[in-house]
């Protein structure tokens, strides 16, 4: 299999000219009935069912690949959403557009308070609810976020070594995270699963070791290409370790079956991990190859960051104001005025990111302020 020193030109979906976006009626055609759901589908036939929603663009870590120790910049809190605004937003696009799935990611969600209450507020929606966190206080809450109707958890976890994760994350928490994932299991979260971003000559010597961690607990690793969203803009091709390679390095040790898994659970479809079975039986491993393959072909997603803007791609240019809509348009046009916007961007979301080609531009946001 081919190692990840460079990044290699990828395919991307071809445009097709019908239909760009399947969306309500004209504003000036509504009787007022419910809306019924339409797919909503972007200009190269892929449909869009899943929301990345961010509730906050402050963080309890440092994660090296993500953001520097000190100088962030945080959003004052009056123009993050609230969780009304969030759900509100949520709410069009399950009711509007069927959309299937809601992960709430940051930024850390875990650091703003009441979390519950978001989850209270989406579980009547019916959509399938995940979370992404770094874990260091998921211990607290594990409980009471499945108890409000949280389904699925991402954990991150980069290293099992004390001094490693201190040197990573600028932060003396492994201990924290890893009794977080414990909870999340006790209290019946499923699946758990944990993300790692592998760097190279940083943590790349523990894949096997995060492998049979996964394999103990029960726990699907997912091994995450590092990609150009650090805000300090430190990335570097050479320091990607591809997927490739960390799928032979596992092979190596815990042989793996040859083919990825396909299908198996509910949400499988928009999962952008490519997974394989372990030939003993024992659990499963997934690569996310964002750089060297990435899965714009299947993308399915959209993504809302802390501030109310709408974004097609993590690494779009471009932003749609959903901020200006809930809190200037009147309260009985907003659901309408939201879904126009939602359209405008999805018609306009491109075949894929362009990392690796001399056009690629990194965007304005790091990962952090998207939202990952
Ligand atoms: N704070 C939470 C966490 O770390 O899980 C949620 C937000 S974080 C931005 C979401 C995911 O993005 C994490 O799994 C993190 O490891 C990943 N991530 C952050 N920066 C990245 C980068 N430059 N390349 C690849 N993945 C990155
Ligand atoms: Fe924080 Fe997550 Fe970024 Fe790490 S990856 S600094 S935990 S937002």
């Amino acid at each position: 299999m081919p190692h990840g020193r460079s990044v290699p030109e990828v395919a991307y979906p071809e445009r097709v000219s019908t239909p760009a976006v399947t969306g309500p009626e004209p504003l000036a055609v509504r009787s007022g009935a419910p809306i019924a759901s339409r797919p909503l589908i972007d200009g190269f036939g892929r449909r869009v069912t899943d929301l990345r929603l961010s509730i906050t663009d402050r963080c309890n870590l440092r994660c090296t690949y993500c953001m520097p120790e000190e100088g962030m910049q945080w959003l004052p809190r009056d123009e993050l959403l609230t969780y009304e605004e969030q759900a509100r937003i949520v709410r069009v696009c399950v009711e509007r557009y069927g959309f299937e799935s809601v992960r709430i990611t940051g930024g850390e969600p875990l650091v703003r308070a009441h979390l519950t209450r978001l989850v209270e507020m989406l579980a009547p929606l019916g959509v399938d609810i995940a979370l992404t966190t770094n874990g260091v206080k998921l211990a607290e809450v594990a409980h009471d976020l499945a108890a409000a109707g949280l389904q699925r958890i991402n954990v991150s976890l980069d290293s099992l070594q004390p001094n490693a994760f201190l040197a990573l994350t600028k932060r003396d928490d492994l201990a924290r995270v890893l009794a977080g994932i414990d909870a999340a299991l006790e209290a019946g979260l499923d699946p758990v699963k944990v993300n790692c971003v592998v760097m190279r000559g940083v943590n790349d010597h523990e894949i096997v070791d995060l492998a049979a961690f996964g394999r103990e607990k029960g726990v699907g690793v997912r091994f995450i290409e590092f990609m150009p969203l650090d805000a300090q803009g430190a990335w570097t091709a050479d320091q990607v370790v591809s997927a490739s390679e960390i799928l032979e390095r596992i092979d190596a040790v815990f042989p793996l079956t040859d083919r990825p898994v396909q299908g198996g659970s509910t949400h499988d479809h928009v999962e952008p991990a490519e997974r394989f079975r372990y030939a003993d039986g024992i659990g499963d491993v997934g690569v996310i190859a964002s750089v060297t393959a990435p899965f714009c072909e299947q993308c399915d997603r959209i993504r809302v960051t802390s501030d109310g803007t709408l974004r097609t791609c993590l690494f779009a240019l471009d932003e749609f104001d959903l901020r200006a809509i809930l809190r200037e348009a009147r309260d009985e046009d907003v659901d309408d005025l939201l879904a126009a916007e939602i359209e405008r961007a999805v018609a306009a979301k491109w075949a894929g990111h362009h990392i690796g080609r001399v056009d690629f531009v990194r965007p304005n946001r790091s990962m952090s302020q998207i939202g990952g």
